[in-house]
């Protein structure tokens, strides 16, 4: 058997015609940039996220960006993050102005601990940017109360995450604004890049609105410098078909995830789920010994696996110059040396798992 971390090509074939349609209505009324599709669809993600606005842009990172930037996080100002996130994550709050501070994560969900969040709060503290790796949501609730008590700013990186939640209330809407990524591995993808921010805060949708057209409200009268960050309507179109097919693609993920959870042995530390919440399984990644061997011995028989992240932020060479790398993020560098991500999908088949649940227990027996 060979099995592929995802193959984006099966759920392709399977819904083939409307996709094909769904291009097809761009073109009959060339709404490239912008425009009704884009609208649409941000109305289905605001519904569908519990949100009074969604607003469409270019990709996840850019999201972030403008996420910064809307929620007037600026030069100099301090935005509390994790270690072991994607790099884009860190790379936005460079790119804003401002500087991140880490704090180490939680073993059991990969999130940031809000508990050893206060004893890196300053006075040039403005905000949090928590992200809900893997699909599990972080703890919003000892966020929010730190938030609230300090007078901070939350940003969700829920690119991971579109449709996790917490007692019912989705990620991305408990902070001043969420901010997601369409990059087509995502659980909601599009046909290329493509990203969103959801908030509830007319003020934050407002100026996020302006950012991504240039700073502009009014055709070439500029408030101030923006960006060109757009969702195609091409993307949106092909979004609107998928964002109805999610939350039950979500379903199946977590389908596939009891399965491994359920037969995998207990020589490997498996994914939890907090009280409460649930966790979309974006990724389903375990702890274990000897990972690097294991990987291999995978590769071997035909399966792949990832590892999500070989190192943690504060290591790397891009940000070598801050001075972070002699910091401790005993957690995340222990993650970043033992975890490991298992093909995850919603077209892929309980044999397929069976399969890869019997190549692992056999390596550990
Ligand atoms: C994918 C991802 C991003 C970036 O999204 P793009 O659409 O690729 O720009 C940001 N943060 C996290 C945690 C991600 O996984």
């Amino acid at each position: 058997m060979k099995i592929k971390m995802l193959d984006l090509t099966r759920e392709y074939k399977k819904y083939r015609k409307e996709y094909i349609a769904a291009v097809n209505s761009v073109f009959d009324d060339s709404a490239f940039i912008l425009g009704h599709h884009v609208s649409d669809f941000e109305k289905d993600l605001s519904f569908f996220t519990g949100t009074k606005y969604a607003l469409g842009v270019a990709n996840g990172t850019d999201a972030l960006l403008i996420s910064l930037f809307a929620n007037g996080i600026e030069k100099g100002d301090e935005v509390i993050t994790t270690p072991f996130t994607f790099f884009a994550t860190v790379e936005t709050i460079f790119q804003a102005g401002a500087v991140p501070v880490f704090v180490d994560i939680d073993e059991e969900t990969f999130n940031i601990n809000p508990k050893k969040i206060e004893e890196k709060i300053t006075k040039k503290t403005k905000c949090l940017l928590p992200v809900h790796l893997y699909g599990h949501p972080a703890d919003m609730e000892d966020l929010t109360e730190t938030a609230n008590k300090h007078n901070l700013k939350i940003i969700e990186d829920c690119a991971q995450s579109l449709g996790a939640r917490i007692e019912q209330k989705m990620t991305g809407s408990f902070g001043n604004c969420g901010t997601i990524s369409f990059f087509p591995t995502k659980n909601l993808g599009c046909a290329g890049d493509g990203g969103a921010i959801i908030t509830n805060d007319e003020e934050v949708y407002k100026r996020a609105k302006r950012l991504r057209i240039h700073g502009s409200e009014k055709k070439y009268i500029h408030e101030e410098i923006g960006f060109n960050s757009r969702l195609d309507g091409l993307q949106a179109a092909i979004l609107r078909v998928k964002i109805k097919m999610l939350e039950e693609k979500n379903i199946l993920r977590r389908k596939i995830a009891a399965h491994y959870s359920e037969n995998l042995t207990n020589r490997i530390k498996k994914p939890a789920e907090k009280r409460g919440c649930f966790h979309i399984y974006h990724q389903y990644t375990i702890l274990c010994d000897k990972r690097d061997n294991l990987m291999e011995y995978l590769k071997e028989n035909g399966i792949d696996s990832t590892v999500y992240y070989p190192l943690a932020m504060h290591k790397q060479k891009a940000l070598l110059k801050y001075g972070y790398s002699s910091q401790n993020y005993p957690i995340a560098e222990k993650c970043a040396k033992t975890a490991l991500s298992l093909p995850i999908y919603p077209e892929l088949s309980f044999e397929e798992v069976d399969y890869i649940v019997e190549k692992i227990n056999e390596f550990y027996n």
